[in-house]
């Protein structure tokens, strides 16, 4: 083994240290297991109507005293601590792995703590496209109901089809060699639920064509990659198991599946740039955003989306957004474009100070050497981030800076891990926010919209979430209306935090920090008068007004209420 990967086993580090983190909610435990079912949205749509109602009845100063109201709980995020693997040693029997998301449960739990899905759960068999390379007992069941992946890769162009899609089956191959408990997170099953998904919804084959497949040259890849790095992937062919990292696998398929990749990144993004297709898909993997110009990490090879950015300028593109929702931040390809003031990269990430993974994307990496402002982090400061955080920061900075900017394409760095139920992320959007994150992004660059899939484990949830995204490609309406949400205690504080370091660069967030940090400054001053008045009257005791006190403390209320007017 050469060129950097290292012959290493065990997820020790890298995006899986952060399974740790991890949370139960009954509201996943009671998941409907109806394999018939599996690609519906998760949101109840009753609960954004009942939302949207109540918010429009509130001010901005009040919206927080509501907490049952909004189901936060800003304060306490105890609910996020590492989880204490010694009382998991203490009383385990046995153990099973879910089949949805891997994590490992507990014998006594029939449903997975972390997503819901039944231990029993079929999901890698009926409804779905099962695996050619799984080891299941149950493909041998179903083996009649098993389609052949070749079909939806072979499609023919769909007339009057403007949507294009980028697959390659090829891509499945790139799998981990050893088998572990619990297995890789990024696994070829989560191409394969994705395709299904799509093929359910007669999106794919059906309404969206695919684009042929193609290698990346090393050519192409130089003008992202140091030539020690693209040697480093293509050697791995030479032996049966490899790592560049203990997270990150390679096995002797896997230089393949980053070319095909890159490649059909590349070709999404000329087709669409030059006319061809109106917007585009990749489903692909080794996803990209965290490999940077000499180094695969965090389950990546390959940066597909930088990539896709230097493919769209050459087709005739001059500015390109990168937009990573990944809940992981994107340190890979912000390290490729820090310097350069053509391609603009945002990304909202969990980071708390730097100890989620990879610890990058604090607010006050803003690019350098002339670039300083075309590269905005809005980094979380906790897990659990939601639909009303993401679409706040969506209004008041991605919008704002993605407008001043005006780009001639977008490329959106599309993982799904901080999606409800994600085993890593540990985040709480729903297909409905990403279908709205995307109509947002849509009403810029005249639609030239490509979406990347980076990373997302919870089969369920990137299915569903995918499929939204893709509907929102093809010009279905996003659903929900999310305009008036408001945002978390800790989301508005990192919205300030950003707002105050980029309005430097962009003169459009001025007047729009101006006026949150009002707000929130009088929110402050009233909620401090309101808990001296409090503490004030709770002097006075209240049987003091029977007594033969009563007058001091008719006297003394009467005092401070007019003291405190
Ligand atoms: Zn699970
Ligand atoms: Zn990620």
């Amino acid at each position: 083994m050469g060129g950097g990967a290292l012959e290493t086993n065990g997820l020790t580090n890298g995006e899986t240290e952060n399974s740790l983190h991890r949370q139960f909610s009954p509201a996943h435990a009671a998941l409907d297991n109806s394999l018939s079912h599996a690609s519906d949205a998760v949101a109840d749509h009753d609960v954004p109507a009942k939302r949207a109602r109540l918010q429009k009845e509130l001010t901005f100063q009040d919206m927080y005293q509501n907490e049952g109201v909004f189901d936060e709980d800003d304060e306490d995020d105890s609910d996020w601590e590492p989880f204490q693997l010694h009382k998991c040693v203490e009383f385990e029997i046995k153990k099973w792995c879910c089949r949805n998301c891997t994590m490992i449960n507990l014998d006594c739990n029939d449903c997975c703590y972390i997503c819901g899905e039944h231990r029993e759960s079929k999901i890698l068999s009926h409804g779905f496209f099962a695996s050619p390379l799984a080891q299941d007992d149950d493909l041998i069941e179903v083996q009649g109901d098993i389609k052949g992946l070749k079909d939806v890769g072979s499609q023919k162009s769909v007339a009057n089809s403007s949507t294009a899609i980028g697959f390659d089956e090829r891509m499945l191959l790139h799998a981990e060699v050893d088998k572990k408990s619990p297995p890789h997170p990024e696994r070829p099953d989560r191409l394969q639920v994705i395709a299904a998904s799509l093929s359910r919804a007669g999106i794919f084959p059906g309404k969206c064509y695919a684009i042929p497949a193609r290698e990346i040259t090393p050519e192409e890849l130089i003008t992202v990659h140091s030539l020690e790095h693209i040697e480093s992937v293509e050697v791995t062919t030479e032996s049966l198991s490899s790592y560049f990292t203990p997270d990150t696998y390679a096995n002797q398929h896997s230089a393949l599946a980053a070319r095909l990749a890159a490649g059909l990144c590349a070709d999404l993004a000329s087709a669409i740039v030059s006319g061809r297709a109106k917007n585009g898909f990749a489903l692909v993997r080794p996803p990209g955003h965290h490999a940077g110009v000499r180094q695969a990490m965090g389950f990546c090879l390959h940066n597909n989306a930088a990539v896709a950015a230097l493919a769209a300028q050459a087709a005739g593109a001059r500015k390109v957004l990168i937009l990573d929702w990944d809940v992981h931040h994107g340190n890979g390809t912000q390290e490729i474009f820090e310097h350069n003031k053509s391609v603009l990269y945002i990304s909202l990430h969990r980071h708390e100070d730097g100890k989620f993974y990879p610890g990058t994307g604090a607010a006050e990496e803003v690019g350098s050497m002339g670039a300083e402002g075309y590269c905005v982090n809005i980094p979380w400061s906790r897990g659990g981030v939601g639909d009303n955080d993401y679409n706040f920061a969506f209004q008041h900075v991605v919008l704002p800076i993605a407008s001043e900017f005006n780009p001639d394409f977008i490329i959106v760095s599309a993982g799904f891990d901080a999606a409800r139920g994600d085993p890593l992320g540990c985040c709480d959007i729903t297909p409905s926010g990403y279908a709205h994150m995307t109509h947002v992004l849509n009403t810029l660059a005249g639609g030239k919209l490509l979406v990347i899939l980076e990373g997302g484990y919870n089969l369920r949830s990137i299915s569903s979430s995918a499929t939204a995204v893709i509907k929102v490609l093809l010009g279905e309406s996003p659903g929900c209306e999310l305009e008036n949400s408001f945002p978390s205690k800790a989301g508005l504080l990192t919205v300030l935090e950003v707002l105050k370091i980029q309005m430097k660069f962009w003169l459009s967030l001025g007047p729009i920090f101006v006026n949150l940090e009002s707000q929130w400054r009088m929110y402050c001053f009233q909620k401090k008068r309101k808990q001296i008045k409090k503490r004030r009257r709770l002097v006075v005791p209240m049987w003091w007004r029977w007594g033969r006190k009563s007058s001091l403390f008719y006297f003394m209320n009467g005092h401070l209420h007019k003291k405190s007017k």
